[in-house]
């Protein structure tokens, strides 16, 4: 029996020796297309070559490619663990035509592929046609179905419709025909009494799709209309573990060794058998599934967030955790002690994984811990909700509270249906789906956005001319509208641009496009499938004239200067802390720069000190800047370079170097250190488990800051009368302050006891009780002094009412001597009663009670009234 590994070999095996060049996989998280935020699929890396923005280095390419179905258009979170053969994270095999071959050589490699050298039994086997769209005006796909019947006989191969059988890259782009191929793994008896045909794309667990041949053909316009694609090309996708489990004649893909390992040892560690309960048996699916998903994308540098893609990681965290916590019996962060074995099952083909072993462990630990505080509390919120369910005397929780426990606390419908019917309740799930929906639409609304069709103008190439120019002569190749959020706004090519389209943390340029008769302003520049995008407010009205494109110099600068910034940064931040710090994240702009970095305790302020003074030093060194341009990626790599964890490197790399700084990286940089002028660090925080960011600015902003640092001190001395020994002069202040609040302190004390001689001499007997009442204009805390003292004083037979006012905020204070009390009089009842008087409340225990408010007018009756509640 073949192993996983040896699996995956043979396939990049078999297509090397069609001619195919073998490629790495992409990073799973996708960094520089807004359209995406993970790959979906082994096409992906692919787009802008199948859109024609360039051109491949080889027509026919093959790889492994890891892939992320969690959001947008394929997500298949809900299904994993559940099912069988879904995963959140898996690797798709795939081979590529890009203008080369097509459907014929297409179909009969897949075969010579798994029947001849795989042998896998052709009886098993299904292959689907596209059966035509009359609507479309397309035919049935007669050209692969006649391949295919070289192959099956005529009842295996299977029309398949739209949905399942024609492939689109999204609503507009490349689009054409696919035929998949399913393997039935049903047993021998199964299969006699149901066809497999009858089962192909049912849904069936032992009939599966395991390969889809995407033929792409045609490009889908804005319109909806569909024309010919100039290259045709052939885009294939197999599920590497679907692939597996077939070969190792398993029956789920978690049979087979790639889960394996990784299941024996969450069984050792949770005590719980995998087969045995199935409810336990999903759980550990979902975990062993989810683990990978997690620990590649923090590996590919996507930590979990609040937002965005981190935001979808931390789901898929949370997911695994809940299953974890209700199914398996963990009640702390558990799932990060899996990692070494995915490590060793997986880190040769992918070393990522084993460079990030400790930064993925650190960040899921504390991710696991500080959920499960999360859901210990959602379960204590939903116990609340339950009890008050029942004290109104309802049947079933609102939707809306179950939503609120679904949207924060990452408590999904079922389990908090598990948990109301345990205690005989149901929830109201239309409800529920009602705010869902709401949610929904907010977040489509605020998302959507409107392309129209590219207008071409020429088939010229775009070309960046940035690093060396802010200024240059410029046609437009292509415009289209843009509508998002009711806005309309247009995008541009230009077959030449010295604008920076935004990528890699740096910000895009801004700035003009000029031509002889008109102006129009360029708002950002974007980077999408290797195009730079420039955003403009208005199209010219002579599209076709030639333009000066000219780059806003001075804010480009800046961003310039502080992207060097992060580089002297980076290196003077492994000189202090370690060389465990890695690059995690940045933001350059014009304003300023962050900087994220794997570091595990928080930077000292002498450490920030010493950074800040060596990147000082080299900007005074004023070292020139050293590029090179498209240089092969080995001999950067000689020049000791620092790449990036999850970023995506061709053959050809730039390499930006300012003395011992040599980094991996398409910005823009200052010509010379000297123009950064001087580095200030402002903050220094921790944003994950083992991640901390510093922010700094460079050149005029320290400027700024400077002199505002100076306004103040002048404003201070000022303040001071210029006094010549600033630092002395405070304190003094300081000691002064000190020493006259303490005289102020006595003498409110002394005035304290005057006003209570003054409150016994007023002393009233009412029914034999001591009453000592009155308003005072002092503060409570020292009534409550008096109020001690009185009962110290007259232990029997006593009450003490004293309304006080400081500052315009009346209180109450109410003290009853022990034998009162004892005959049922309660000082707390009374000052929650009158306080109403005062606009406030308050209360206490039944010798001593005080209530605040709002309204001093009302201290008088308040007063009255308790007496009256007392002894009246
Ligand atoms: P299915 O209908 O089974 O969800 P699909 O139509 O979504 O599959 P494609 O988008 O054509 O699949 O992807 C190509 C191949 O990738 C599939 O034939 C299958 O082998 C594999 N695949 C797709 N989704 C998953 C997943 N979530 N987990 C594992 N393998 C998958
Ligand atoms: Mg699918």
């Amino acid at each position: 029996m073949m192993t996983a590994k040896e699996i995956r070999e043979s396939f990049k095996k078999f297509f090397e020796s069609k001619e195919h060049l073998i490629v790495p996989s992409a990073p799973m998280v996708v960094k520089d297309d807004p359209t995406l935020m993970f790959t979906n699929a082994g096409m992906n890396q692919f787009k802008d070559i199948i859109l024609g923005n360039a051109t491949p280095k080889c027509r026919r390419q093959a790889d492994s490619q890891k892939c992320l179905r969690v959001s947008g258009k394929h997500n298949d979170l809900e299904e994993v663990g559940h099912d069988t053969y879904h995963h959140t994270m898996f690797e798709m095999l795939g081979n590529w035509s890009f203008g080369d071959y097509f459907k014929k050589e297409a179909i009969s490699w897949a075969w010579e592929y798994i029947v001849d050298v795989l042998k896998i039994d052709p009886k098993d086997l299904y292959a689907t046609v596209f059966e035509g769209s009359p609507e479309e005006g397309l035919s049935r796909d007669d050209e692969a179905a006649s391949i295919w019947e070289q192959f099956l006989p005529k009842d295996h191969i299977i029309n398949g419709n739209k949905h399942d059988n024609f492939w689109e890259m999204g609503d507009t782009g490349p689009c054409g025909p696919c035929s998949e191929i399913h393997v039935d793994s049903r047993s021998e008896e199964e299969k006699a009494k149901v066809p497999g045909r009858e089962l192909v794309n049912k849904d069936h667990p032992q009939v599966i799709e395991i390969w889809n041949l995407v033929f792409m053909q045609y490009n889908r316009k804005a319109d909806g209309s569909l024309e010919g694609l100039p290259a045709k090309v052939i885009d294939t996708g197999m599920g590497f573990e679907r692939l597996v489990r077939t070969l190792q004649g398993k029956t789920s893909n978690y049979d087979t060794d790639v889960f394996q390992p990784l299941i024996k040892v969450l069984g050792d560690l949770s005590g719980c058998k995998y087969g045995e309960d199935e409810k336990k048996d999903i759980a550990m699916r979902v975990v062993v599934d989810h683990l990978r998903a997690i620990a590649f994308a923090i590996a590919d540098g996507q930590l979990p967030s609040n937002a965005k893609a981190g935001y979808v990681i931390r789901r898929i965290l949370r997911r695994a955790v809940r299953y974890g916590y209700t199914f398996l019996g963990q009640k702390e962060a558990f799932i990060y002690k899996l990692v070494p074995t995915l490590v060793d099952e997986m880190g040769e083909a992918f070393p990522e994984i084993v460079a990030q072993q400790k930064l993925v462990m650190k960040v899921m630990q504390e991710e696991e811990s500080s959920f499960l505080r999360t859901l210990e509390n959602g379960i204590k919120l939903l116990q609340g909700v339950i009890d008050e369910t029942k004290a109104a005397g309802k049947s079933e929780i609102a939707g809306d509270k179950a939503f609120t426990l679904f949207d924060t606390f990452g408590f999904p419908l079922d389990l908090t249906e598990l948990i109301c019917r345990e205690q005989g309740l149901a929830v109201d799930e239309k409800g529920f789906d009602v705010c869902m929906q709401e949610q929904k639409n907010r977040a489509r609304n605020a998302a959507e956005v409107k392309l129209g069709d590219w207008v071409v103008l020429s088939e010229a190439e775009s070309e960046f001319v940035g690093y060396d120019n802010t200024e240059y002569p410029a046609h437009i190749v292509k415009y289209r509208e843009v509508q998002q959020k009711k806005r309309t706004a247009y995008e541009v090519i230009l077959d030449k641009t010295p604008f920076y389209g935004e990528m890699g943390g740096e910000v895009g340029d801004s700035g003009v496009l000029v031509s002889e008769n008109e102006e129009i302003k360029v708002l950002d520049t974007k980077k999408e499938n290797g195009l730079s995008i420039h955003i403009v407010d208005k199209l010219p009205e002579h599209p076709e004239a030639e333009f000066m494109a000219c780059v806003d110099v001075e804010r480009r600068r800046a961003i310039e200067a502080n992207h060097t910034c992060t580089h002297l940064l980076d290196e003077a931040l492994r000189e202090v802390l370690g060389t465990h710090v890695e690059q995690k994240g940045s933001l350059v702009t014009a304003d300023g720069l962050r900087f994220d970095f794997s570091h595990f305790e928080k930077v000292t302020p002498e450490q920030l000190r010493e950074v800040e003074h060596i990147v000082n030093a080299k900007i005074r060194e004023d070292i020139p800047l050293k590029e090179y341009r498209d240089y092969p990626i080995e001999k950067a790599k000689e020049l000791g370079a620092i790449a990036l964890f999850g970023e995506k490197y061709g053959d050809k790399v730039r390499v930006v170097q300012f003395g011992t700084s040599v980094e991996f990286c398409g910005g823009c940089h200052a010509q010379s250190t000297g123009r950064l002028g001087m580095v200030r660090i402002t903050s220094e925080s921790s944003i994950a488990a083992g991640v901390r960011r510093i922010e700094a600015i460079t050149g005029k902003a320290v400027e700024e800051t400077l002199d505002k640092m100076q306004d103040f001190m002048a404003d201070l001395k000022g303040l001071l009368n210029n006094a010549p020994d600033l630092m002395a002069t405070i304190q003094k202040a300081i000691a002064e302050n000190k020493e006259l609040q303490a005289q102020v302190d006595e003498f409110k004390a002394q005035k304290a006891q005057q006003l209570k001689q003054v409150l016994i001499e007023k002393a009233r007997e009412v029914n034999g009780v001591k009453v000592i009442a009155g308003v005072l204009p002092m503060e409570a805390q020292h009534v409550k002094d008096i109020a001690f003292q009185l009962r110290g004083q007259f232990p029997e037979h006593l009450l003490v009412v004293i309304g006080s006012e400081a500052a315009g905020k009346p209180a109450l204070t109410v003290s009853l001597s022990d034998d009162l009390v004892a005959e049922g009089k309660n000082a707390g009842q009374y000052v929650r009663e009158a306080g109403k008087l005062i606009q406030g409340g308050g209360g206490g225990q039944p010798h001593f009670a005080t209530a605040g408010g709002k309204n001093p007018e009302g201290l008088k009756a308040a007063v009255d009234k308790i007496v009256e509640l007392a002894i009246g």
